[in-house]
């Protein structure tokens, strides 16, 4: 007893050593501020939100037909949220990993997974276009089976999703662990970037074709009339005939998507850069983004100058659904994240930490983002990519400019794009679902993947919770 608070004391210590600020969003080269909007401004096209989605929508959108205005506005800085704080695993995958995918949309999954691939090669092309340093690598990512149950179900998806399995000698010998049962390597599906500098890179590149971006420009209200909308923010008034709508976790604009979202916040810790014989002694030569098999899931991966980003587990949901400042840090979840990742590597024990730092996550109950209009369809959104959105929100931006163009193409007729998820009920019930679910998943992570009642009458009803 008094050893664990022995334990606890000292990882506490270490981590609360670090800084608590996004490791990718400190950095000397961050771009100065953009003025905000003040007065009266008409475009074609207004994008609210500076994250990934909106700054898609925005290049997209001007890409595509450069004769036509386009304003993004952004309430504090392009990339702070979501956007720029994130693990950096760039996914291939549109519905939140391929199990997900074949069990909502079965008879659309390979389009979504062509789409996928297809989205990701774009993403890769567009960084190329636009000598955007975010630091891509497309190194695939790894799931690890660390519990003699999940091998199983790593070797049933090597055939369906092919990826290359590795056994646990030829797992440790790609990554060093003596937790490791087994893994499974999708060598193509997936990158790894320095996410501030990719959405800092996609802001840049919008104002070389001519888009104009406004910072610390909340918009407070939409309304619509025959001619357009008129988004109201803090200092003025921007009317567009069409508006997109890029704010992920925060209260949407648009009251009735609101039961559809929960904010759940993920934390993230960042080591000091790796020795050479520290890296040597893991080996993580290939450099893959990893992410482990259990309901609560680490994912990890190797920074440029190699540190080990270590995040997840804990999703943490706070009463109210509310997005705070203050939700961003929480020692206990930093602590034992520490705690796992030196059990993963004892042969880093003690290793030193540069970065915490947490972030709300757009989660819904499917899993993977929803679209759709309102305001006579002159307004689109896109929300909901529930953890894992850096790839999937060049898709949604997409979804929501052919939503826009009012005409029909693939991507409007998909049934991913024309169906939603079922809605959070209101407090407390959501608080308490929330609670109960979380409580289930890490019992069936203890329970050699066993789902209780609970977790299976979500199942039956198509709603989850995830980060
Ligand atoms: C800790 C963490 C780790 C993650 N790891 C991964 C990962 O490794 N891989 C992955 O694929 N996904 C990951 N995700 C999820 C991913 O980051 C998001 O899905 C993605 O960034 C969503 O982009 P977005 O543009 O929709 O939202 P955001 O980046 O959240 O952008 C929304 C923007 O809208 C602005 N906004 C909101 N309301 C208004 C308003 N009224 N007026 C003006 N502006 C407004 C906000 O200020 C914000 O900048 C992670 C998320 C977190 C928090």
């Amino acid at each position: 007893m008094r050893e664990a608070s022995a334990r606890l004391a000292e990882l506490t210590r270490l981590v609360m050593a670090a800084k608590p600020a996004p490791f990718w969003l400190d950095r000397p080269d961050a771009p100065a501020a953009r003025a905000p909007l003040r007065g009266d401004l008409a475009c074609d096209l207004a994008v609210i939100g500076g994250g990934f989605t909106g700054l898609w929508a925005a290049l997209l959108a001007k890409e595509a037909n450069p004769g036509r205005s386009v304003v993004l506005i952004e309430g504090s800085r392009v990339g702070w949220a979501a956007s720029g704080r994130n693990g950096g695993f760039c996914d291939a995958s549109l519905t939140h990993g391929a199990a997900n995918g074949r069990e909502r949309f079965p008879a659309e999954f390979g389009t979504l997974q062509r789409l996928g691939a297809e989205n990701l090669d774009a993403i890769e092309a567009a960084v190329g276009r636009y000598g955007i340093d975010c630091e891509f690598e497309r190194t695939g990512s790894i799931s690890v089976a660390t519990e003699e149950y999940q091998v199983a179900g790593l070797r049933e998806s090597t055939a369906a999703d092919g990826v290359t399995f590795l056994d646990a000698e030829a797992m440790q010998a790609e990554v060093n662990s003596p937790g490791y049962l087994a893994g499974t390597w999708d060598k193509a599906g997936t990158a790894m970037i320095q996410p501030a500098r990719l959405a800092w890179g996609l802001a840049a590149a919008c104002e070389q074709i001519g888009v104009r971006i406004a910072e610390r420009t909340p918009a407070t209200g939409l309304a619509s009339d025959a001619d357009g909308v008129t988004v109201r923010t803090r200092h003025g008034v921007l009317r567009a005939r069409r508006v997109a709508l890029a704010t992920s976790a925060f209260p949407s604009l648009v009251r009735r998507l609101r039961p559809y979202i929960v904010p759940v916040y993920d934390y993230v810790l960042v080591t000091e850069p790796l020795s050479p014989a520290q890296l040597g002694s893991i080996g993580w030569r290939n450099r893959q983004g990893i992410a482990d098999s259990g309901n609560q899931f680490h994912y990890y991966r190797l920074t440029a100058d190699n540190r080990i980003l270590w995040g997840g587990y804990d999703a943490i949901y706070h009463f109210g659904r509310e997005v705070r400042r203050a939700y961003d840090q929480r020692p206990a979840t930093f602590a034992r994240l520490a705690g796992h990742l030196y059990a993963t590597f004892p042969q880093l024990d003690g290793i030193g930490f540069s970065h915490r730092w947490g972030g709300a996550i757009d989660t819904c109950s499917r899993f993977c983002a929803f679209f759709g209009t309102a305001h006579r369809d002159r307004v689109a959104y896109a929300l909901g990519y529930t953890g894992l959105g850096v790839g999937a929100s060049r898709f949604g931006a997409r979804v929501m400019l052919d939503l826009l163009s009012g005409a029909p193409t693939e991507l409007t007729q998909l049934e991913m794009v024309r169906g939603k998820p079922v809605p959070f009920p209101p407090e407390p019930l959501a608080y308490l679902g929330v609670q109960a679910t979380r409580w289930s998943l890490a019992q069936a992570d203890r329970r050699a993947g066993h789902r209780n009642l609970w977790l299976r009458a979500l199942d039956a009803a198509g709603l989850g919770f995830d980060s």
